[in-house]
């Protein structure tokens, strides 16, 4: 199980390393769960020293696909390894509503970052729109075949309308999902879309669910460790 925290654009560097020294402290001795978490870029440095000789891995939010180059914003594997990063998420739903993110640059990222030795956390999921439109499966498909298998990829089913929105996938259509996912491509697959201390224990029992991708519910220390609590009861 790996239980992923996504700051998005929340807690500068103080903050994180604030926060991270808590979280150090109240996960310590907890076995059996894969701990991570993914401040803004701005703060992954102070995150790393704040975790530093915790087994808590740190991961950024995007990578670019080169080592480096003439891309305003953007920041490469290369970087993040320097830093003492190991992983990204690439292709979240924000990246690909508000900031023109595809499938194609989405494997991108993940290709070149998989290559350059970090893990990656690529999100498929999708819209109200694309579901009720009745065309859940073949979004899902088509996301996904666009990442080749790799054994440091992780993929995160978000379903985009329960990210933020306090309404969760029930746990049958989050595993219904999560098994076709997983039929096009067999790597450990999170779930993500308002997961809470409340809703993840039925959640990670799901047979094809190995974790959480959280948002809104891993800005606090507590409810971020009670969620890895969780899961590290499932083992
Ligand atoms: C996310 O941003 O990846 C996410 C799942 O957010 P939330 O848990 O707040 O729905």
């Amino acid at each position: 199980m790996l239980i992923a925290g996504n700051w998005k654009m929340y807690k500068g560097p103080a903050e994180a390393a604030e926060f991270c020294a808590v979280l150090r402290g109240r996960l310590a001795g907890l076995e059996g769960v894969d701990v991570a978490v993914c401040p803004p870029f701005v703060s992954l440095g102070a995150a790393v020293q704040a975790l530093a000789g915790t087994e808590i891995a740190v991961a950024a939010q995007n990578v670019h696909w080169d080592a480096e180059g003439a891309f305003t914003g953007e920041v490469s594997a290369a970087m993040l390894l320097e830093l003492g990063v190991y992983g990204a998420i690439v292709g979240h739903s924000e990246r690909r509503q508000q900031f023109g993110e595809t499938d194609e640059t989405t494997a991108r990222r993940a290709a070149a970052a998989l290559e350059a030795g970090i893990w990656v956390i690529a999100c498929v999921g999708e819209t109200e729109a694309e579901r009720e439109a009745g065309e859940t499966e073949a979004v899902l498909r088509r996301q996904v075949a666009a990442l080749d298998p790799h054994d440091r990829l992780v993929i995160a089913y978000e379903p985009v309308w329960a990210i933020g929105t306090g309404r969760t996938a029930t746990p049958e259509l989050a595993q219904e999902a999560h098994a076709l996912i997983r039929s096009v491509l067999d790597v450990p697959i999170l779930y993500g879309g308002s997961v809470k201390p409340e809703n993840a224990a039925d959640l990670l029992a799901q047979p094809d669910v190995d974790g959480a991708l959280v948002g809104g519910a891993s800005l606090e220390v507590e409810s971020f460790a009670a969620i890895c609590e969780e899961a590290a009861k499932k083992q």
